[in-house]
């Protein structure tokens, strides 16, 4: 069984998923989930106890902190106690803060059911909720100690689900693999080849995050697309569109400001393959002033400059500080 180990994780690839634990775990997933494929996660522990939360992004939210650690307390769960996150990215975050913050700290394993959260949001150690202010906000870094990578999750995954995990795959595939992106736009490879595709995007997830993992600089890259992404799923009140979504978007806006600042000239081709996957390439803003402040509110900002990752082709990026003008200009070729 191939096998992928980052920091204390250990990421297992299409293997059956069998649990066995010392102390008690606390298995969280969601309501679509859980009917699914509870049943089928067998676990040896003192005690299981299951937690099933609303689906969906606005679920990533104080409250629903909240009740998964005072049910983690009334459950009696002590420091040898195990959170297990059984679905997708919403799942493994909020999971991933939770066992980071019980009695300063428990283990967690990831079961992601998501392409999304298979090629990126399961592994990498970050946890986050979002703040009514803004995305990812209130977060920690915090490791699974196990992932099982398992694409036969993904039969029952809506293919709007699927195409939002693409957005991901793609966004790897511009900053770090010219001969994935380029393979990306044959559908029948893509169908033949999933596993591969989800062991490659989480290998190159796994060389950046062993090399900064607090994200200082060079892990930043994984956020191509997510500064302008981030307010587009914001302004749609976390419902308009799915986080891949606005990936995709972000990416679109990233590249019209890099084809001023890197020269950038194959946004057309970006659009070709975000569009073979049915992912939308056009946002309108509706006030380009208050996107712009916005834009203030992402992590990478620093002394109120915002860094970018921005391409210079396809398989190379850099970061860059472009000025207030650039970003306007970018800004305003996408207003209403
Ligand atoms: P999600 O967790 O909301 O799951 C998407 C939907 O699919 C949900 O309705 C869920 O119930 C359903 N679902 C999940 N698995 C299914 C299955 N196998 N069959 C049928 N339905 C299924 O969304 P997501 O796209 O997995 O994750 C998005 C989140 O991940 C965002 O909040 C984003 O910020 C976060 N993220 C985090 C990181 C990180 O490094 N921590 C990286 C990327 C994204």
């Amino acid at each position: 069984m191939k096998t992928i180990n980052l920091h204390s994780s250990t990421i297992l690839f299409g293997s059956t998923i069998e649990i066995k634990l010392d102390g008690s775990a606390l298995i969280i997933t969601d309501e679509t989930i859980a009917p699914l494929y509870l049943s089928k996660i067998h676990i040896q522990a003192r005690e299981v106890f299951t937690l099933i939360l609303p689906q969906g992004e606005e679920s990533k939210n104080f409250n629903t902190l909240q009740s998964i650690l005072e049910y983690a307390i009334a459950c009696n769960l002590d420091r040898k106690s195990t959170m297990i996150a059984l679905g997708g990215g919403v799942i493994s975050d909020l999971v991933g803060l939770a066992s980071g913050l019980f009695m300063r700290g428990v283990d967690f394993y990831t079961i992601p059911t998501t392409l999304l959260a298979q090629v990126d949001a399961s592994v990498g150690g970050k946890c986050a909720i979002n703040a009514k202010q803004g995305k990812n906000l209130i977060g920690l870094f915090h490791h699974p100690k196990k992932v099982w990578i398992n694409p036969l999750f993904l039969e029952t995954l809506p293919i709007r689900e699927f195409n939002a995990g693409m957005a991901e795959v793609i966004k790897m595939a511009i900053c770090f693999d010219l001969e994935l992106f380029d393979s990306l736009f044959d559908l029948q490879w893509v169908r033949n080849h999933l596993l591969e595709i989800i062991e490659r995007s989480i290998q190159i997830k796994a060389n950046i995050v062993l090399q900064d993992e607090k994200e200082n600089h060079l892990r930043a890259s994984l956020n191509y697309g997510h500064t302008f992404g981030h307010i587009i799923e914001q302004e749609g009140h976390y419902q308009r569109y799915l986080h891949g979504e606005a990936v995709a978007m972000g990416m679109v806006m990233a590249n019209a400001l890099a084809s001023k600042i890197t020269h950038f000239q194959e946004q057309k081709k970006v659009i070709k393959l975000l569009s073979l996957y049915h992912l939308p390439t056009h946002y309108e803003i509706s006030d380009i002033n208050s996107f712009y402040q916005a834009l203030f509110l992402d992590k990478k900002t620093q002394n109120k400059q915002i860094k970018f990752i921005l391409p210079k082709r396809i398989g190379d990026f850099g970061f860059f500080i472009p000025s207030k003008e650039e970003i306007m200009k970018t800004l305003s070729e996408f207003a209403k």
